[in-house]
């Protein structure tokens, strides 16, 4: 049966109440009949523990845990965005941590005669308008270099293998993280809710939580591998709110033009930044989770 939740003294009430019949609390969550998606948060097995959470680079600590709560919310709908957030995550902070430590500055395009490779991956994010696809080709890349010991090139290595977020699956010829956000999101057709195969919510978490598990160590590398002596400008915190933290996402094109301003995605907020230009990129004073990791 539906019912609602109270969520001060966790009595059940009517779906229509609009206050406790226990405590008169208006803080009451309405849990559905088929409550496959509670089910499954409030299995401890299915997640990562408080210990391996915490040692996590502050933005993937903060948004899976976000993950979590939406889980155990029951946010059937909204914790499709953020799956895909936390997979973006997942994705880009190796590739920018490598990049901040690999080339500092940003590459400003006038090179001309410049090899390429030199300024991998940066060098693609520079002359392109980063998609998932461009992102996914430049992880795979770095991960197949030869001859690179960072961590952030084995975390990359391991987000490729079979049964992780991003294996490439040669047949189809996309991987499990594309596939997943072509069918789920992509085309904006919703299936229902109360299935529990809605979303492929649950196969997802499952998959975010396995590939974390794997490269769970090397994740927590990151928080110390980033160069802060030059001034970065891949990945940079907000001194004023420490808890925003931007990634670069893409260069700012105007009538089909590059020009010297860029965007950037704060996850936290969920906001893409108006273009910034160059010299107006704050540098950042805190590392990847560092000192203000919680
Ligand atoms: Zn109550």
């Amino acid at each position: 049966m539906s019912y609602k939740k109270c969520n001060n003294c966790l009595n059940s009430n009517r779906l229509k109440a609009k206050f406790c019949d226990c405590c008169g609390s208006q803080d009451l969550t309405e849990i559905n009949e088929n409550n496959w998606l509670t089910k499954y948060a409030n299995e401890p097995s299915n997640w990562l523990d408080n210990i391996q959470i915490s040692s996590l680079p502050l933005v993937l600590n903060n948004e899976y845990k976000r993950l979590k709560e939406m889980a155990e919310n029951d946010e059937r709908y909204g914790i499709l965005l953020q799956i895909r957030d936390v997979g973006e995550i997942m994705l880009k902070l190796p590739i920018l941590v490598y990049s901040v430590n690999n080339n500092p500055q940003i590459y400003d395009g006038k090179d001309k005669e410049t090899n390429e490779d030199k300024y991998l991956p940066l060098w693609s994010f520079m002359n392109n308008e980063m998609t998932l696809g461009s992102w996914i080709i430049a992880a795979a890349r770095l991960a197949f270099e030869k001859g690179i010991k960072h961590e952030a090139i084995s975390v990359l290595r391991q987000l490729q293998l079979k049964n992780s977020l991003f294996f490439y699956d040669k047949e189809k010829k996309v991987t499990a993280f594309n596939e997943w956000r072509n069918n789920e999101i992509g085309h904006g057709a919703l299936g229902y809710a109360d299935n529990e195969d809605f979303g492929d919510v649950l196969h997802m978490l499952n998959l975010i939580t396995e590939t974390l598990k794997k490269t769970i160590d090397d994740y927590n590398k990151l928080k110390d591998s980033i160069n802060t002596e030059s001034a970065p400008r891949i990945i940079y915190y907000d001194n004023m709110n420490p808890s925003h933290v931007y990634f670069y996402d893409s260069r700012y094109k105007k009538h089909g033009k590059l020009t010297d301003s860029y965007y950037y995605i704060c996850y936290t907020e969920g906001k893409k930044t108006p273009p910034i230009a160059l010299e107006d990129i704050p540098k950042h004073e805190n590392i990847v989770g560092g000192d203000i990791n919680v």
